[in-house]
């Protein structure tokens, strides 16, 4: 987590998928998170193998379900809040499977089996519980009501006993909700400054078979705007959360802005996320370990740490940097022209730099 790259694998059988895995270690790429969302099942070989390659194991799951399961109607926990729903109507129309599935009390003592065995079976070290942090709804089930509030304290806690279990825990998906902190090691989509329903801004649809596409244009005027962006959950919780983008949204989403994805890891010190199977390997192999190699060479080193400072070095904003409590500062060039600076050698465009300050 601290300077590997995080990756959800897509080969068609455990197999196929260590096979990768045991490639691109051969390749120079070191550290990664291996994730599985169930394309197939994941046995105790897979892992142990993955294990033995010095990557961590990694599974999606999600223990709470899609508020949308409970009733079409969009947005509806913010219209019953704000009394724009009838609370008993709104039950009676709703389904009443679906409660029990975004209800955390209720469903914490049956995670918490599904979570053990995951560790025991084929030896899970890490979970993306996908949405835990971000659907959040007051239960309505007249055998188990509870309060907005009682949903998301019950949410921290299957956060915080998974962790206790052993395993290392993730969520988001565009939101990154401080109360889930102390129940959380990373968040994916820290780094997608989208929220996971708004209509306007919402995650791109791609998903891995579009990975290396070109169809990111509209997205990067907004998500890879330099001098827009500021890393502000960075400055408050680098070293306390990692980030990384989301699934529609990882760093090869489109292949002309896969680049500039990267120098924004580098810059904030977060993780890279891929997309692999055995067509984007072959084909891509040399950019991800050069990819890997550029953000383990920053990440090593304050990967884990503080963010002291961030700042930009020319007026367009194209040259921007960050400091940090090692003593370490990451300069990024995200222009086309190269900085100069006097007494240094000066920086390529579209490069970085690492220094002590
Ligand atoms: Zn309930």
């Amino acid at each position: 987590m601290k300077d590997g790259v995080y990756v959800y694998l897509w080969g068609d059988s455990p197999t196929d998928d260590l096979q990768l895995v045991t490639e691109m270690k051969a390749a120079g790429i070191e550290h990664g998170i291996a994730v599985f969302y169930g394309k197939h099942p994941v046995n105790r070989t897979l892992f142990d193998g993955i294990k033995r390659l010095g990557w961590v194991a990694g599974v999606y799951r999600m223990p709470t379900g899609n508020l949308s399961h409970v009733s079409r109607h969009r947005g509806w926990p913010n219209d019953l809040l704000l009394g724009k729903l009838d609370p008993d109507r709104f039950r009676k129309n709703s389904d009443g499977k679906a409660w029990d599935r975004i209800c955390a009390r209720h469903i914490l003592p049956e995670w918490i089996e599904k979570a053990r065995a995951l560790i025991h079976d084929p030896g899970a070290q890490l979970a993306y519980f996908d949405t835990l942090v971000v659907q959040l709804a007051p239960c309505l089930k007249l055998d188990h009501p509870s309060t907005i509030e009682e949903n998301q304290q019950a949410r921290l806690e299957i956060l915080q006993k998974s962790r206790d279990l052993g395993l290392i825990v993730g969520s988001g998906e565009g939101l990154s909700p401080t109360w889930a902190l102390p129940g959380i090691d990373f968040f994916e989509g820290l780094m997608s400054l989208r929220t996971y329903a708004d209509s306007k801004l919402k995650i791109p649809a791609g998903g891995y078979r579009e990975d290396n596409g070109d169809s990111y244009r509209n997205d990067a005027a907004i998500v890879l705007d330099e001098t827009k962006r500021i890393p502000l959950y960075q400055l408050a919780f680098h070293d306390y959360v990692a980030g990384t983008w989301v699934w529609r949204d990882s760093n090869y989403q489109s292949a002309a802005f896969a680049h500039k994805k990267d120098l924004f890891n580098i810059l904030y010190g977060t993780m890279p996320m891929w997309h692999i199977n055995r067509t984007l390997w072959e084909a891509h192999k040399s950019d991800y370990v050069a990819s890997y190699r550029a953000s383990a060479a920053v990440r090593s080193r304050i990967g884990f740490a503080a963010m002291t400072n961030h700042a930009w070095l020319t007026p367009d904003r194209a040259v921007q940097y960050t400091d940090w409590e090692t003593g370490d500062r990451v300069i990024v060039n995200f222009g086309n022209q190269p900085f100069a600076r006097p007494g240094k050698p000066s920086l390529a465009g579209a490069s970085f730099a690492l220094e002590r300050k």
